[in-house]
C-alpha cells in the first residue's frame, strides 16, 4: 500500500504500557465481535434483577451500550518499550483507522462519530471481556471501540499465512466495519433477532460478519481509486479474509467443518462478499441479510 507515515491517530488509545499480566477468560478465535450472552443467561440475569431489585442486564452491556467503567482506571499511558518496526505498524494502524473512518464520513455525513482503537500487549479488559491473545482484534459494541493487539500482525502472517499490509487492514477494516454497523443500527437489529430466534443465531452473526468483510471491500474499494493499492494488495486481503473463513479455522483447530456452527461464514463467502464490496464501491450491495 502507499502510505506516508505520519503521526498518530488522536483516534488510538494506546494502552500498550498498562496492559499484561491478570487472569481472566479468553475469547473464542479471532474476530468473534463481542462475547454473546445466550437467552439462559439472560434470564439468569432477569431472575438476579428481580431478586435484588437490580438492574444486573445493565451491568453487562445489555442495556443500552453504555460505555463501560474503567476497571481500575488503567489510563493514563504509561511508558512503551518498542521497536521502530512496532511503532511503524503504529502509524499504519492510525492511516488505516483514520482512512477508513474519513471514507465513511464522506458517505454517512458529519454526524457519524468515529471508533476508537485500543492498543494493548498480552491483555486489556474491555467492556465485553478481556482483550486477549485467544479473543483476537473485536470490536465491542458495549465500549464503542475496536481491540487490537500488534503482536496478532505476526500470528496473521505465521499461523494464518495471510502477510502483506493490506491484509493488515483488511483485518483491523472488518473491525472497525463492525462500529459502522453498531454506529447504522444493525448490530442491535440483528442481536435481538438472534435473542428471539436462538437456533438463527449463529446464521445470523454469519451475515452480520460477511456484511463487515463487504464493507471493508468498499473501502478498499475507495483505496484502489485514489491509487493507494499496489500489486498485490488485492490479491492479500483476499487471501486474509480466505484465511479467517470458519471452515479454514475450524480444519485449523482440528475440527471437523459444521456449517452450522459458523459465525463468520466459510473462506469462500468472506471471499465473495469482500469481492462484492470491492468490486462495487457500493454499500446497498452489502445487504448480506436478503
Ligand atoms: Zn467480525
Amino acid at each position: 500500500m502507499r502510505w506516508t507515515p505520519g503521526g498518530e491517530s488522536s483516534n488510538i488509545e494506546d494502552e500498550r504500557g498498562n496492559s499484561g499480566g491478570g487472569g481472566g477468560g479468553g475469547g473464542g478465535g479471532f474476530q468473534l465481535g463481542a462475547p454473546h450472552l445466550g437467552i439462559g443467561g439472560i434470564v439468569i440475569l432477569l431472575i438476579l434483577s428481580v431478586i435484588f431489585k437490580r438492574d444486573f442486564l445493565s451491568l453487562v452491556g445489555q442495556g443500552g451500550g453504555s460505555p463501560a467503567p474503567a476497571y481500575g482506571a488503567q489510563t493514563g499511558g504509561g511508558p512503551v518499550q518498542a521497536g521502530p518496526a512496532e511503532q511503524k505498524e503504529v502509524q499504519f494502524v492510525s492511516f488505516v483507522l483514520d482512512d477508513v473512518q474519513s471514507t465513511w464520513r464522506q458517505t454517512l455525513g458529519p454526524q457519524y462519530r468515529d471508533t476508537k482503537l485500543v492498543l494493548f500487549r498480552d491483555q486489556y479488559p474491555s467492556a465485553c471481556g478481556t482483550a486477549d491473545q485467544a479473543s483476537g482484534p473485536f470490536y465491542c459494541p458495549g465500549d464503542h471501540k475496536v481491540y487490537l493487539d500488534l503482536g496478532f500482525y505476526e500470528e496473521l502472517k505465521q499461523r494464518f499465512g495471510a502477510p502483506g499490509e493490506f491484509a493488515q487492514a483488511y483485518v483491523l477494516a472488518h473491525e472497525i466495519e463492525h462500529h459502522v454497523q453498531s454506529w447504522m443500527g444493525i448490530e442491535q437489529k440483528v442481536r435481538r433477532m438472534q435473542e428471539s430466534s436462538p437456533s438463527e443465531a449463529n446464521a445470523l452473526s454469519a451475515r452480520l460478519e460477511l456484511q463487515a468483510d463487504c464493507f471493508a471491500g468498499v473501502w478498499g474499494h475507495s483505496t484502489q481509486q485514489r491509487k493507494i493499492l499496489e500489486d498485490g494488495d488485492v490479491q492479500a486481503g483476499l487471501n486474509a479474509a480466505a484465511a479467517v473463513g470458519d471452515d479454514r479455522l475450524q480444519k485449523a483447530s482440528g475440527h471437523l467443518v459444521n456449517q452450522k456452527s459458523f459465525t463468520h461464514g466459510s473462506s469462500a463467502q468472506r471471499v465473495e462478499w469482500f469481492q462484492k464490496g470491492f468490486t462495487t464501491g457500493d454499500v446497498n450491495a452489502c445487504n448480506t441479510f436478503q
